[in-house]
């Protein structure tokens, strides 16, 4: 007799009902007690006086009356009893079960639930708890069930089975897991999760059977990831710690506490033998950018190369005038490789790079070029990495040494999900942004509003400031959004004439025409950028205060976000003004929620609310795992925790061959013979 038997040899179990069981995915009788119900019914007595119209509601009294069964329509019927409970007297009605007439008598005491209705002092009947003096449970276990599967049903084989098996179930969790987190042991689990005799019961069998889930999820992307673990050792990159310091001391800001926990995450990583595979989460002007500095950095001075690999042109070139300033008085050599790079100066820069001449190279896709050789590679950083397909973060995680890999991304995704759905990597996040910050005041504008919108440029540039305006680009109609583009641009240079200088800058133009562009705004030359979305990402221009984002219904929350996050990058006051009729309740929610928050990682959470699951990768990565207890986004805690548990236990006994981690070893394998589908 084990917990791996079939549940047909469970009593009435039959051909159908064991078909019905299967389609909810129960076939073992281990299936069937770790089946839970998804809410429970409060069945406590209530105090009439405080309760609420319609809630459901449990009341106990004495029957004055014989029940009364009265027709009504064609074929409906009602049972009316009166109840006197206390002091008052309240009428029961339960509708089409004519049967319950027999049930009740005189003087009899009974307790009911149903839906309290106070200007009436009526009750609509939904069960019968108890009558006489019957002990009435006070919580109900409400399970999914079908149409081979009824609730009674289900709830009299999960006792039977637990009164034969339950002595076997042993818990998955370890025992000094469960202690230090106060976990309830699988047994108590089933127990509280299927006859809790209180809510508080059921709520902390709860907690620790999500804990249990999350953990066996977890625990399966440990072993996916110890068995794909090449023997080979990563990089170990033993960088000097006091020039690396030193070099931190040169800011000319002080990082903030979340930048100093995520730069010795990552520094720990690149020092361990181990492979670092990493993803850095922050949102919009979070500083990763000088995080991703210092570590590159960190890798010189064990003398390993670093590559820093952007999405657009703009953004790599922007980078690198950047990290060549901050590193001017160092010893080091910092190229650029994009492929607008003259043929000349690119072989000198690949000879160089395979030569160990260069320190650290930034670029874009031109750095996965199969021509590009590194002397050294010990450390590459993917920015935006959610730009980059997973093919392209892996030509550059195979250059020569195998480096370590740092992903950066601010906040596409909820960091929750990025556990979940980027299980193999470890992740940090800054979650702080650098003091002095003021939040981004944004405002959502109809179209024939728009003169406001231009009121606020004028008022703006008077300041001293400087606005971004945004066009949509849709790929499939670029000329159009040209046209567009060129279109606003032309009535704001007439708005704005002796006020200030209009540029444009759009995906058809040539890489030094949008450097240029990009040059004079950066320098304060031009007022107004009008801009496609080639802007999104990561530009940095301090001075830039105003975002306009013209038909901003046609932007996803994320990229909207983005856009937002490139104002008020400095210590002044930035305004993002919406400019928007959107014609989907979509569109209309996404206005709302930018116009409510302006934390990325709320605003990746809705955005995962208002799109569903799949949309954000796409049909390819679809795969989200579907958890039945847990919420990977409102039980973040706990899935964070049994990602952490995971990973120490792999860690420390990846063959799970210690005695503590036997019944993880054995319901991983259980779980993986129910993967192949071969139970
Ligand atoms: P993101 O995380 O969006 O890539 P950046 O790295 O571009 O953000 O940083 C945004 C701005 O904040 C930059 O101008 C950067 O110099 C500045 N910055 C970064 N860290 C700090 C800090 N600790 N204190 C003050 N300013 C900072
Ligand atoms: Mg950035």
């Amino acid at each position: 007799m084990s917990l791996s038997d079939p549940v047909t040899v469970l009593g009435g179990v039959g051909a159908k009902r064991a078909e019905g069981l299967h389609a909810l995915g129960i076939n073992t009788v281990a299936d069937l007690l770790f089946y839970f119900p998804f809410r429970y019914d409060d069945l406590q007595e209530r105090d009439l006086e405080t309760a609420l119209d319609g809630e459901k509601i449990t009341i106990k009294g004495t029957v004055v009356s014989a029940p009364v069964v009265s027709r009504f329509g064609a074929r409906k019927t009602r049972v009316n009893i009166r109840l006197r409970v206390n002091r008052a007297v309240v009428m029961v009605t339960f509708f089409n079960q004519p049967w319950l007439k027999d049930k009740f008598h005189e003087d009899q005491q009974v307790a009911v639930y149903g839906k309290w209705n106070p200007s009436h002092s009526a009750l609509t009947g939904m069960r019968v708890l108890a009558t006489q003096d019957e002990d009435s449970p006070s919580l109900a276990a409400i399970y999914p069930l079908n149409q081979a599967v009824h609730q009674k049903f289900l709830m009299g084989l999960i006792k039977e089975a637990f009164e034969k098996y339950g002595d076997q179930i042993e818990s998955v969790v370890p025992r000094q897991l469960r202690d230090h987190f106060r976990l309830l042991s699988d047994r108590d689990i089933v127990i509280g999760m299927h006859f809790p005799e209180t809510k508080q019961q059921a709520t902390a069998a709860r907690r620790s059977a999500i804990f249990r889930e999350f953990f066996l999820f977890e625990a399966q992307l440990q072993l996916i990831k110890t068995n794909n673990a090449a023997p080979a050792e990563g990089l170990r990159i033993p960088f000097d710690n006091a020039r690396v310091r030193a070099f931190i001391a040169t800011l000319p800001f002080t990082l903030t506490t979340a930048q100093k926990r995520v730069v010795n995450e990552i520094c720990a990583d690149m020092l361990s033998a181990h492979h670092m595979n990493r993803l850095l989460q922050g949102d919009v002007g979070s500083g990763k950018t000088i995080v991703a500095a210092i570590c590159m950095y960190a890798a010189v001075t064990a003398r390993f190369q670093a590559a820093l690999m952007v999405p657009t042109e703009v953004l790599a070139e922007q980078h690198y005038k950047k990290l060549s300033k901050l590193f001017a008085d160092l010893p080091l050599r910092v190229e650029l490789l994009t492929s607008s790079v003259k043929p000349a100066k690119r072989r000198e820069i690949l000879a160089d790079l395979a030569s160990g001449e260069i320190d650290i190279i930034i670029g874009t896709h031109a750095l996965i070029q199969k021509d590009v050789n590194f002397a050294a590679l010990g450390l590459a950083i993917i920015d935006e990495q959610h730009r980059f397909g997973v093919g392209q973060r892996e030509i550059l995680r195979s250059k020569g040494l195998k480096p370590d890999v740092l992903a950066m991304t601010a906040t596409p995704i909820p960091r929750t999900l990025a556990i979940t759905a980027y299980g193999e990597m470890d992740v940090s996040t800054i979650d702080e942004l650098p003091a002095g910050r003021k939040p981004v005041v944004t405002q959502w504008l109809h179209k024939n509003e728009r003169g406001r919108a231009v009121r606020l440029m004028q008022d703006e540039i008077r300041g001293g400031g400087q606005c971004f305006v945004i066009t949509p680009l849709i790929a499939e109609s670029e000329k159009i959004d040209l046209q567009n583009a060129e279109s606003v641009f032309e009535d704001l240079q007439k708005a704005l004439t002796g006020q200030g200088t209009v540029a444009l800058l759009h995906g058809q133009m040539k890489p030094e025409e949008k450097e240029a562009i990009m040059r004079d705004f950066s320098a304060g030359k031009t007022q107004v950028l009008v801009s496609t979305t080639v802007i999104e990402v990561g530009v940095d221009v301090p001075n830039a205060t105003l975002m306009v984002i013209l038909d901003a219904d046609r932007f996803g929350l994320a990229q909207l976000h983005q856009l937002r996050g490139r104002v008020g990058r400095g210590s002044k006051a930035a305004q993002c003004i919406l400019i928007a009729d959107p014609s989907t309740e979509q569109g209309i929610s996404r206005m709302e929620v930018m116009t409510s928050t302006n934390d990325g990682f709320v605003v990746a959470q809705k955005d995962l609310e208002l799109r569903g699951q799949g949309d954000i990768f796409g049909a390819k990565q679809s795969g989200m795992p579907d958890f039945r207890l847990g919420d990977p986004v409102g039980d973040f805690n706990i899935l964070d925790a049994a990602q952490k548990s995971a990973a120490t236990i792999f860690a420390a006994d990846p063959t799970l061959s210690q005695p503590e981690n036997k019944q993880l070893s054995i319901a991983l394998e259980r779980v993986r013979i129910a993967a192949s589908g071969l139970n």
